[in-house]
């Protein structure tokens, strides 16, 4: 399980994000769930 930055889009562990909630390679504090299958859109 992870979590993806918001300002650089790198996957941020969520053992990680136990401890400090901010992404460890650009600092953002903007964090969100990989959520694909929610995620539908009409792709065709
Ligand atoms: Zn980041």
């Amino acid at each position: 399980m992870y979590y993806l930055c918001f300002d650089c889009g790198k996957r941020v562990e969520y053992e990680q994000t136990k401890v400090k909630v901010r992404c460890p390679y650009c600092g953002g504090k903007i964090l969100y769930k990989d959520r694909r299958t929610v995620m539908k859109i009409k792709a065709r």
